[in-house]
């Protein structure tokens, strides 16, 4: 028999090809050289190609309204400031999530609260965030972390029952759907990134959507120097900023949207069945498909690793192997948001946060877990390949698991 290498160690890559992303053609060419063409690159009326963009994203969420901004950071910010948040209130988060989902909190002079995650899915637990709420608290922002719905039921109770504004952080989630219904399009307001790893994008940019009038009115003056409707041009009714996007941007946004529900489907399809083949690896667990979701985006498939099925190999050390072998990942989040410096230090400048908040004995062990010993990801665009890939994928997994487990032993 053959002896097997690792890529890592200089052997043969188990998959040998690679996953192109963005994805475009023609058309997105053809329309941007249009613009350039035309001098209207930017447009500060937010008419034009922003308009239409914004409109075919609200049509395609199934919401009234659509604002899009700079980036997800700054759609997350001002639909937080547009629920009307004051200085001081508490907003509850999850721990496993990128840092913008916490520090905007903290840009609106607000406290975030980390409740943790559930086991199963990696999303907000329900049970968590019941525990964390205080009198201060005023709001909540669930991640639907890699593109799977989060219980979307048992937290919009919650919010009724406490009233608390829901603001979905939906940057992993375009087009994800939760019992039949758009993510993003379930809470007060629904924010997502265009940045370029997203499902979504055009290198940069972000939109909030939402049903309520007054959110939309207040995100759309926001975004635009505190413009309003029908105002003057250095007119300022509100303490916004620029945050308006390009006509460049939005035209590529336009063209992308048409191939996002076919990309959709194919990564749902593909995550599917890459379960269904790690289910039968020892030490290995996809994360479960909960809470009635009917569409999950896989901005990012994860699973579960198990070290003691794999000779005691440290999470850190597979999740190289695995990338070495040409399998598009990474072990992900190295620890929860609240061990970052920025939180423990405090490091938050002219930012009004009250003196009580302390970040050193947050402890969420779910999270811990994850982070330190379980989570590894498969990006988005590996998920747009073949049955055969993801089969690939699968074995790229197991020969890690022959070589480490022989080795050793
Ligand atoms: C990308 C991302 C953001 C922020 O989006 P930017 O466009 O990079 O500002 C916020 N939350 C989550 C979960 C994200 O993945």
């Amino acid at each position: 028999m053959k002896e097997e290498k690792l890529a890592l160690s200089g052997g043969p890559k188990t998959v040998g090809r690679s996953f192109p992303w963005p994805i475009f053609d023609e058309a997105e060419v053809n329309a941007v050289a249009e613009i350039i063409r035309s001098g209207e690159w930017g447009n500060p009326n937010c008419d034009g190609y922003v308009a239409s963009f914004e409109k075919e994203f609200s049509e395609f969420c199934g919401t009234k309204y659509a604002v899009s901004c700079v980036n997800g950071s700054v759609a997350l910010r001002l639909a937080l400031m547009a629920c009307g948040v004051r200085p001081g209130d508490e907003v509850i988060v999850p721990p496993y999530t990128f840092i913008a989902t916490a520090s905007i909190v903290m840009e609106a002079n607000c406290v975030p609260v980390f409740a943790d995650i559930e086991p199963d899915t990696y999303n907000l637990d329900p049970a968590a965030v019941e525990k964390a709420i205080t009198p201060r608290t005023k709001a909540m922002i669930p991640v639907h972390f890699a593109g799977q719905a989060c219980n979307m039921d048992a937290l919009m109770a919650i919010a009724r029952k406490h009233n608390l504004k829901v603001i979905e952080d939906a940057c992993h989630a375009h087009g994800g759907e939760y019992k039949g219904k758009k993510l993003g399009s379930i809470g007060d307001a629904g924010c997502f990134s265009f940045q370029s790893s997203k499902n979504l994008t055009s290198g940069e940019g972000g939109i909030v959507i939402t049903n309520n009038k007054e959110i939309f009115d207040l995100v759309n003056s926001l975004r635009n120097v505190g413009r309003v409707e029908g105002g003057q041009w250095y007119e300022h009714h509100n303490l916004g900023c620029n945050y308006r996007i390009t006509q460049l941007q939005s035209v590529l946004l336009s063209h992308q949207l048409k191939r996002l529900d076919e990309q959709t489907h194919l990564r749902n399809k593909n995550g599917l069945y890459l379960n269904s083949l790690l289910e039968k690896i020892d030490g290995i667990s996809p994360l479960k498909r909960g809470h009635g979701e009917t569409l999950h985006t896989y901005h990012l498939y994860i699973f579960r690793y198990d070290k003691s099925k794999f000779n005691n190999l440290p999470k850190s050390e597979f999740a190289k192997m695995l990338a070495a072998e040409g399998v598009p990942s990474f072990m992900g989040y190295p620890e929860p948001l609240y061990r970052q410096p920025v939180f423990q230090k405090k490091n938050i400048f002219c930012y009004a946060i009250p003196e009580y908040v302390d970040y050193t004995n947050v402890c969420c062990p779910v999270t811990e877990k994850a982070c330190y010993e379980e989570a590894v990801w498969i990006m988005q665009h590996a998920m747009l390949g073949t049955k055969e890939d993801m089969e690939s994928f699968a074995e790229a997994i197991l020969k890690i698991q022959r070589i480490v487990c022989n080795q050793l032993t």
